[in-house]
C-alpha cells in the first residue's frame, strides 16, 4: 500500500503510522473490513465442544461453570497472535485460538468466551485475583512466574529479537545497543534480559508493544525488542518502513496462564493441549493466523506436567 515512491517520505512515515494504529483506533474501523493480512476466518477451525465433562477439583473451573462462562486474559495488539478488531470488538490470533480451543475441550462453548485485554506487567495479579480465569498472550513460562500462576503447555516456542526501522544499517543484535534507546513492554522477559545482560543499552517501557512500534517510527527510540512472533506481525503491517533484524536470542516458551493452587485446571488444560497438537487443530488454527507471517507451522513443544509446589 505504502509502495509508491512518489509519495514524500514524511507522508508515507504518517501513512505507515496510520496504517499501524488503525486497528486500534475504534473511529477509523471500517465495517467487514479486516485488517490486511488478518486470521483467514473462514480457515479457522471449529472446535468440538466437550460434552458433559466435569472438573469438580477446579475452583477455577466451577466457579466459571455457575457463572455459565469463562473469563479470559489476552493482548489485543499483537498482530496474528491476539488482535482487537475496533470496529467489532472481536479477537482474533493464535493466542485467541488456543483460548477457543481451550475453552470448548472445558465444556465451554468458545463464542461465549469474555476476552479481557490486560498487559504485560498485569498478568500475575489479574490471576491472583481472579479477574480472569486463565490466560493466553505470548507469555513465557519461567521458574519466578512459577512462583505466582501455574503455567499449562508450552503450546508455541518463541525468541527474543529486535525490530528496527528498514533503513537503520548499525543495529544487527543485541551487541549492537550500547548507548541505543530500545523499547519493550514493562514486566516482560525481554525488557528484563535487556536490562541485565546489555546495561548500556537505553532502556524505555510502555505497557504494549504496539506504543513501542509508534515510537520507533517516530524516531524516539532505535529498536523495539520482544518475542520474534509479535515483531513478525508488526514488520508485517509496514513492511518498507520496519524490519526484524538478527537471530532470536533467547527461549520463551508460551504457557496458558492458571490461578498459581489450581493445578487441576492447569492438567485439564495441559490434556487439552495434547489432544489438539493430536487432532490437528492445533496446526489448522496456526496456519489460519500466526502461518500467515510467513513462517511455516513448526511442532508444537513437549508439554510440561510439572508436579504442584
Ligand atoms: N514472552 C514475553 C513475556 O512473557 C514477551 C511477550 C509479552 O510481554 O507478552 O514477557
Amino acid at each position: 500500500m505504502f509502495r509508491s515512491t512518489r509519495v514524500p517520505r514524511p507522508l508515507r512515515l504518517l501513512l505507515a503510522l496510520f496504517a499501524l494504529l488503525a486497528p486500534l483506533a475504534a473511529a477509523c474501523g471500517k465495517e467487514g473490513s479486516p485488517p490486511g493480512k488478518g486470521p483467514a476466518a473462514e480457515k479457522l477451525p471449529h472446535y468440538q465442544v466437550a460434552q458433559g465433562f466435569s472438573l469438580p477439583g477446579s475452583r477455577t473451573w466451577t466457579r466459571a461453570k455457575k457463572r455459565g462462562y469463562l473469563v479470559v486474559g489476552v493482548k489485543e495488539d499483537q498482530p496474528y497472535l491476539g488482535e482487537k478488531d475496533p470496529a467489532t470488538g472481536t479477537y482474533a490470533g493464535f493466542d485467541i485460538e488456543i483460548a477457543r480451543m481451550m475453552s470448548a475441550s472445558l465444556g465451554f462453548p468458545p463464542r461465549t468466551i469474555r476476552f479481557r485485554t490486560i498487559a504485560s506487567a498485569n498478568r500475575e495479579t489479574a490471576l491472583q485475583n481472579g479477574q480472569i480465569d486463565y490466560y493466553v498472550g505470548t507469555y513465557t513460562i519461567n521458574a519466578n512466574r512459577k512462583k505466582y500462576v501455574g503455567f499449562a503447555g508450552p503450546y508455541y516456542l518463541a525468541g527474543q529479537s529486535l525490530l528496527v526501522r528498514g533503513k537503520e544499517n548499525d543495529i544487527h543484535g543485541p551487541q549492537d545497543l550500547d548507548g541505543k534507546r530500545v523499547c519493550s513492554a514493562a514486566g516482560s522477559t525481554p525488557y528484563q534480559r535487556i536490562k541485565a545482560d546489555y546495561p548500556k543499552a537505553v532502556l524505555v517501557a510502555y505497557d504494549t508493544y504496539s506504543v513501542c512500534v509508534d515510537n520507533l517510527l517516530t524516531y524516539q527510540v532505535d529498536a523495539v525488542t520482544t518475542d520474534d512472533a509479535i515483531l513478525i506481525g508488526y514488520a508485517a503491517k509496514v513492511p518498507d518502513e520496519l524490519k526484524v533484524v538478527g537471530r532470536p536470542f533467547s527461549k520463551e516458551p508460551y504457557g496458558i496462564g492458571v490461578p498459581h493452587a489450581d493445578t487441576a485446571l492447569r492438567l485439564a488444560l495441559d490434556d487439552a493441549l495434547q489432544a489438539r497438537e493430536r487432532d490437528g487443530d492445533w496446526k489448522q488454527a496456526y496456519d489460519a493466523t500466526l502461518g500467515l507471517s510467513g513462517v511455516p507451522a513448526p511442532h508444537p513443544p513437549a508439554i510440561d506436567r510439572y508436579p504442584a509446589s
